[in-house]
This record gives structure tokens, C-alpha cells and sequence, in this order.
């Protein structure tokens, strides 16, 4: 019974550490502009919830391919290593301010069942073809590439790296492994926020997959 006392003390403990640095922690507000400036908006999201990620899987880097070649653009937002650069805040941090009928759905496939879809939402700028933020409907954050964020992005905590098995070739100076448990808590903490934020996810999809079937002008 003691024990259970114990570590009973040690969990609150913890969780009321957690929150008092919470509170303690700045609200860092970036501005969003999408490249041609049409789309305008922002975050503000506490520092503590929230991470820079640079993502290296090879699925960011069809997308953001695919993306590009909708403007026929030869410049992508995919980085030397192959990375893709965001930062995770709770969805209810991002508001978009102007533009917001420009802002399109992309998604992987359709399931091949035919009922539903893979499940990341991915948004873009449909005025100049570039990823603007990447979402889950059921979960509570949202992903946003920091290329079309203002330089406050950059006072958000890590950059941790995620797939790095998949990157291309060896960044000299690798960011931190993302830490799975922190992933986890922070994914059930917004959990509650899941419903908010500027998303459309009834819109119909552009698939990126197989771009060349798929491929739309719109
Ligand atoms: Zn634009
Ligand atoms: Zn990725």
C-alpha cells in the first residue's frame, strides 16, 4: 500500500511540475504567408506544446513534389537531406486570416476498399502550389511548414527528426530522435482541441499518390 502511495505522490507530482512549466512557458506567435502573400495567418501556440519536426520520410517528399509540379514550379520545400520542415502545435494555435478559399485539400489514396481514405489531410495553397499544413481529423495537432512561417517559428522548441532512416544521404549535425512518449502525451493533451481550427475536410481532395492519374488543374 505504501508503494502505491508513492508512486501515486511521484505521478502528481510530475503532472504538477509539467503544468507549472507550462504556465511558465512563452506564447510565440509566427505569421503565415503562403508565397505569393494571398493566403495570410498565423500561430500562436505555447512553446512548450508545441515542436519543430523535420520529417525525412519519402511521403512528405512525393507530396511536396507533387504540390510544386501543380504550378509546373521547379523549386520545392523539400530541404538538402531530403527533409520536410514543420512545426506541430495544437490545432486551435492556427488561424488563417485572408485567403482562406484558396486553401485546398490534398490527399495520399483513397482506401482501395473504396470506403474513406488514408488518413493524413494535407493542406496547400492552391494561388501558388506550396504545402501549407498537414492534419489528421481525429487527432488534435496540426503540422505546418515553417518555409511560409515568419522567423519566430525558429524560437519553438527542437528541431527533432523523424524517418531519418529514409533521408537522403547524412545531415552532418542530426537533430534529436523524436521522443515517443512526449509524442504521445502531447497527441492525447490535444486530443480535446481535435474539432477546432480553419479545416475543411470535406473538400474534395486532389491524390497525390499517383500524380500522374490523378493530376487536376484547379
Ligand atoms: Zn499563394
Ligand atoms: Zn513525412
Amino acid at each position: 500500500m505504501p508503494m502505491i502511495v508513492g508512486v501515486g505522490a511521484a505521478v502528481t507530482t510530475l503532472l504538477v511540475l509539467r503544468a507549472l512549466r507550462r504556465r511558465l512557458s512563452p506564447v510565440v506567435t509566427s505569421k503565415l504567408a503562403c508565397r505569393c502573400g494571398k493566403i495570410q495567418g498565423e500561430i500562436s501556440a505555447i512553446r512548450q506544446d508545441s515542436i519543430r519536426i523535420h520529417c525525412y520520410c519519402g511521403d512528405c517528399r512525393e507530396y511536396a513534389k507533387f504540390i510544386a509540379s501543380l504550378g509546373e514550379q521547379g523549386d520545392t520545400t523539400i530541404g538538402e537531406y531530403g527533409d520536410s520542415r514543420l512545426v506541430q502545435v495544437c490545432k486551435s494555435a492556427l488561424k488563417i486570416t485572408q485567403g482562406h478559399e484558396l486553401i485546398k485539400l490534398a490527399r495520399k489514396a483513397a482506401k482501395p476498399d473504396g470506403k474513406g481514405q488514408l488518413i493524413m489531410h494535407r493542406y496547400y495553397a492552391s494561388c501558388c502550389s506550396v504545402p501549407l499544413y498537414n492534419t489528421v481529423d481525429f487527432l488534435g495537432f496540426v503540422g505546418v511548414f515553417t518555409d511560409f512561417l515568419d522567423e519566430h517559428c525558429m524560437e519553438y522548441a527542437g528541431p527533432i527528426r523523424m524517418f531519418p532512416e529514409e533521408a537522403l544521404g547524412a545531415p552532418p549535425n542530426p537533430e534529436a530522435d523524436v521522443s515517443f512518449p512526449d509524442l504521445f502525451w502531447k497527441q492525447l493533451r490535444y486530443l480535446w482541441w481535435r474539432k477546432c481550427g480553419p479545416f475543411d475536410y470535406t473538400q474534395e481532395p486532389v491524390y497525390w499518390a499517383s500524380a500522374s492519374d490523378t493530376k487536376k488543374d484547379d
